[in-house]
């Protein structure tokens, strides 16, 4: 059990955040008022990951680990990848709500985070060491192995400098067996859930 006030914090209380950015009279992404119900999930064991390929303002991709109710979140602008000799920058980012996990489609410009978004990939994490994902986000050092369609293998999420708003962390993958050497995350563009790329879901939204 997490003993800080961080990790005794409701799962909607860790929602205020994504909440107040959102207007959902607008934006068709979920308000997180009912729990899960509604997510086509590969599993229901509570360890889901997803990754999100969003092109807002600018592209990055949305990695969320589900934990204490909520998706854990961070935005890596070049992407995870497999390779384990590239660290990539990983900005924490406000809890998302669980209805999040399978959102694809399009949030109207002038909203926050407009543009489109896909279910890059998708799948199951385990934590690596310990059995309380909460708090060793708040240690800043989280090692945690993936279990998708595309990622696989052991990762680290490692913050750099002191607790703050919009926390710069690195992400890496450790040299495992799944490890691959050059691998490009924009070589993989198709969504995990409807196969479509992003430029593909805005035109059919449109
Ligand atoms: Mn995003």
């Amino acid at each position: 059990m997490a003993t800080s006030a961080e990790g005794n914090r409701t799962s909607t209380d860790r929602l205020t955040d994504y909440r107040k950015k959102r207007d959902f009279t607008v934006t068709p992404e979920p308000a997180g008022t009912h729990g899960s119900a509604g997510s086509v999930a590969p599993t229901p064991n509570g360890h889901r990951f997803v990754v999100q390929r969003h092109r807002a303002s600018h592209l990055h991709y949305d990695l969320r680990l589900e934990a204490a109710g909520v998706l854990l979140s961070w935005a890596v602008p070049k992407g995870p990848t497999l390779d384990p000799d590239a660290k990539r920058l990983a900005v924490h980012v406000e809890d998302h709500p669980l209805d999040y996990f399978d959102f694809e489609g399009v949030i109207p410009s002038g909203e926050y985070g407009g543009g489109d978004v896909i279910v890059w990939d998708w799948g199951t994490w385990d934590l690596a060491g310990g059995d309380d994902p909460i708090a060793a986000v708040e240690s800043g050092d989280l090692h945690f192995d993936l279990h998708g369609q595309k990622l696989h293998g052991r990762f680290a999420l490692v913050r750099r400098g002191k607790p703050s708003v919009r926390e710069q962390w690195l992400l890496v993958h450790k040299h495992d067996d799944a490890a691959v050497s050059g691998w490009d995350p924009e070589a993989h563009p198709r969504s995990a859930k409807s196969g479509q790329t992003n430029d593909e879901l805005r035109t059919a939204t449109d």
